[in-house]
């Protein structure tokens, strides 16, 4: 995806760089040989957090060890890939992370560090957060009660009662950038958020729906605005616990707001003018964080929004 790259950064959490090598995920003795390799990495990965550490220069890592330092629990390996250089990386499931390994580690979740990590070890980190959501929600058969084992380095659960495999689950949710005729901005701001907050609307597919008639139906829903074209922008995965974030543009066809008062608590029409002065005055906080949201309303207010603080 290059559409972020005239604007801003690259989208976090979207970086590649590592060859999942999915061809590996069943070869046991494969997967033993790579996993006690001296140039292996391995991270521990605990209720979505990771060891970080902030090096000399400023940069934050991710704390990662040879295999041989690494507790042995080869039932909560997940195999992440392989990267470049042919270094493998592992992650391992834990109930809780180790002692501090030294003075500079912390814990830190997606949202503090997935976008200071390194493209490489964010991308990792992602993978690792996605699949032990769904490892711990998913420790019983869906279709018999049983409970489930890990298989294919965490990227199956298999039921030893009925044989059934059980695949991680991916939510689709659409977050979309409405505009007017006016070229003006439908942000909204939720019901549990604070005030001066607003971001783009968003909402889950419904089962038998379209990402188009999901776009159209969430805002109609929250805001009372009827879409038109949709038009798709970029995805990021959102493994909070399990969402797929797919980005839109929406063309509005009416520009009369009616919230619904039960997500959306207020929602309001920008234009570009509108919505710096609102950041000059504080009325609007910037968005912040990692999220596409951000980007969707970068994108079309046409250079980087200001950071909180500094509007
Ligand atoms: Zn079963």
């Amino acid at each position: 995806m290059t559409r972020f790259d005239a604007t801003s950064q690259p989208l976090a959490l979207t970086f590649e760089g590592v060859d999942r090598a999915a061809h590996h995920r069943m070869d046991e003795a494969w997967l033993a040989a790579a996993w006690s390799h001296p140039s292996t990495r391995v991270f521990v990965v605990s209720g979505g957090q990771v060891l970080v550490e902030d090096g000399p220069d400023g940069r934050t890592s991710l704390v990662m060890t040879p295999a041989f330092d690494a507790p042995e629990t080869e039932t909560h390996r997940y195999f992440l890939g392989i990267d470049p250089d042919g270094v493998r990386y592992f992650a391992l499931q834990k109930d809780t992370l180790p002692g501090r390994m030294d003075e500079e580690a912390r814990p830190a979740g997606l949202r503090e560090v997935g976008g200071l990590l390194s493209p490489l070890e964010a991308g990792l980190m992602v993978h690792a957060v996605a699949l032990e959501n769904w490892q711990r929600m998913h420790r019983f058969c869906s279709r018999c009660g049983e409970r489930t084992v890990i298989a294919a380095a965490g990227h199956i659960r298999r039921c030893p009662a009925c044989g059934a495999e059980h695949y991680p689950r991916t939510d689709p949710a659409v977050i979309m950038l409405v505009t007017d005729d006016k070229d003006r901005a439908l942000l909204g701001r939720q019901v549990h958020w604070p005030e001066g907050r607003f971001s783009t609307l968003a909402g889950f597919v419904e089962p038998g729906e379209s990402i188009e008639q999901s776009v159209r139906r969430e805002v109609l829903e929250e805001a009372g605005v009827v879409i038109g074209d949709v038009e798709y922008v970029a995805s990021q995965p959102w493994p909070f616990p399990s969402s797929l974030m797919l980005g839109f543009n929406a063309q509005a066809t009416s520009s009369e707001i009616t919230v619904d008062g039960e997500e959306i608590h207020e929602a309001r029409w920008f234009s570009r003018d509108d919505l710096r002065a609102a950041f000059e005055s504080g009325e609007v906080l910037p968005p912040f964080g990692i999220s596409i949201a951000a980007r969707l309303i970068e994108l079309w207010y046409g250079k980087p929004l200001p950071r909180p603080g500094t509007a």
